[in-house]
């Protein structure tokens, strides 16, 4: 694997093999993920996601402009989920093999970097283990790009040349980092050198609230890395990979990685204070901490602007199923009126197609997807609309053009009305990130007092501008802030590699 210098430097049209992997693993969701969740393309469909925002499309088109010419390998991705079934892994490995051309310049790879499987605890590196065992594949440049919740291992950094993380949560520049990734896969094929990647991992493990990189610690950590790159003309990329704690992965922590040319450079330099500045920073607490019940009587009083309640216990961009019925039981118990909220809920949304627009009926809404919900909640209301919920992004550079492009499919929804509150049903699980959403359905949030978001930190992009203030709650659900009530199987690796 030490061999470094590529044998010659091609004057053709470089020709890359593509391909991508993308998913967010939790591993303490009851439910497992299997295939019938990813959407796997291969071939020309790839080419199909130029222009629209995600990683993999900038990846095309930057590539393009400079001239590659891309085999076609596979791409598979999915929503974050619970523990993905080992035949996930296997099926997409079969097709990426047989997509394989064993004379193909260097390797370009789309990943999120944080799956796990149930035999394997750190997907990536085997993936980047297998491709190197690809004939023709064990000393080509290998680049790509992936999300900073990434767990990253050990393995990952000894047999990738170089991996360009995300900068920003909410991911704002997915498809920028992929820019930047390509950059570097063309700077290691103009120069004929593969880069390599210093890693440092730590064993701090903050939950994904603590994430955001307009909070401390990681906008400290961000600022500290982006003048260490500009600094040192040898670092090529320093990532902040703030890692994904409901991840069972040996690599979960924050860790940080060097891409350099300068193979003997172990950048200990950069890593030591880094991590002393990382334990050092104090965790900035939630915006509008406070007890459910003093949140709930405020919003009685303040009716002004909209109030978005943050729900991180059901993050469906981590993974949770997006139907608990923790804020939902608030409003209703409070009778909080001119609220909105939205439910995964394919069973309600399904009973409903037998049911006329403007008529009540009963309703078992939400609390079927996870043992840290109470249940549903059983109630009469009036159903004022039904229809498919497929909507176009109103933010096109939102998180959600990272995980799906321009449109998203929330499958067939339904809008129903319980004392005052409008709940948006949806068959499938929306995070919620983008407006499109709600206008997709005809709710106005401007109409609204207050809106339920299952989220930590990846709706801010979109709710913050239209937001007077911002109330986390604490409620029952899979992805709670405290890591304690997780058991882990894989302890943290421990420190770098080489
Ligand atoms: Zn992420």
């Amino acid at each position: 694997m030490e061999r470094v210098v590529l044998k010659t430097r091609s004057r053709l049209k470089p020709r890359v093999f593509l391909a991508g992997l993308f998913h967010e693993t939790h591993c303490f969701l009851d439910d497992r993920t299997g295939l019938d969740a990813f959407r796997l393309s291969q071939g020309e469909a790839l080419a199909k996601q130029i222009g629209d925002g995600s990683p993999l499309g900038a990846a095309i088109e930057r590539g393009a402009e400079l001239g590659w010419e891309f085999v076609w390998g596979v791409d598979g991705r999915a929503l974050p989920s619970g523990l993905v079934r080992d035949e996930v892994f296997e099926t997409f490995w079969q097709r990426l093999e047989a997509c394989w051309e064993p004379g193909v310049s260097a390797i370009f790879l789309v990943l999120h970097g944080a799956m796990v499987t149930e035999s394997l605890p750190d997907v990536e590196g085997e993936l980047l283990r297998r491709i190197r065992g690809l004939e023709g594949a064990e000393f080509i440049p290998l680049c790509g790009v992936y999300d900073l919740h990434a767990h990253f291992s050990i393995q990952m950094a000894r047999l990738a040349d170089g991996l360009v993380a995300y900068r920003r949560n909410p991911h704002s520049d997915a498809a920028e980092a992929s820019v930047r990734a390509v950059g570097l896969l063309q700077k290691a094929l103009e120069r004929g050198e593969r880069p390599r990647v210093a890693l440092r991992q730590t064993q701090l493990c903050w939950p994904p609230i603590h994430t955001g990189t307009d909070s401390e610690p990681m906008r400290t950590l961000e600022q500290s890395a982006r003048e260490i790159e500009a600094a040192d003309p040898d670092v090529e990329v320093l990532n902040v990979t703030a890692g994904f704690a409901y991840g069972d992965s040996p690599g979960r922590g924050l860790s940080f990685q060097v891409v350099s040319f300068r193979r003997d450079r172990r950048f200990d330099e950069y890593f030591d204070p880094l991590e002393s500045q990382a334990c050092a920073l104090e965790v900035e607490p939630a915006q509008g901490g406070g007890s459910i019940r003093e949140t709930i009587k405020g919003l009685q009083r303040e009716w002004q602007g909209l109030t978005v309640l943050v729900e991180p216990s059901d993050n469906i961009g981590a993974g949770a199923p997006g139907d608990g019925t923790g804020a939902l039981r608030l409003l209703l118990e409070h009778q909080i009126q001119r609220a909105v909220v939205c439910l995964w809920d394919p069973e309600t949304v399904s009973r409903l197609t037998s049911v006329a627009v403007g008529s009540r009926t009963p309703l078992s809404l939400g609390g079927k997807g996870s043992r840290f919900d109470r249940g549903p909640v059983c109630v009469e209301g009036e159903l004022v609309r039904k229809g498919p919920g497929v909507f176009t992004l109103e933010d096109s550079a939102s998180h959600l053009a990272s995980l799906s492009g321009r449109t998203f499919d929330m499958g067939a929804s339904a809008v129903v009305r319980v004392d005052g509150i409008t709940i948006l049903l949806t068959s499938q699980r929306t995070p919620p990130f983008d407006l499109g959403q709600w206008s997709s359905q005809g709710i106005d949030l401007s109409d609204f007092r207050a809106v339920v978001v299952k989220a930590a930190v990846a709706h801010r992009r979109a709710y913050d501008p239209i937001t007077t203030r911002t109330v986390v709650l604490d409620t029952p659900g899979p992805c709670s802030s405290d890591l304690g009530c997780f058991t882990y199987r894989h302890g943290q690796e421990p420190g770098g590699a080489d």
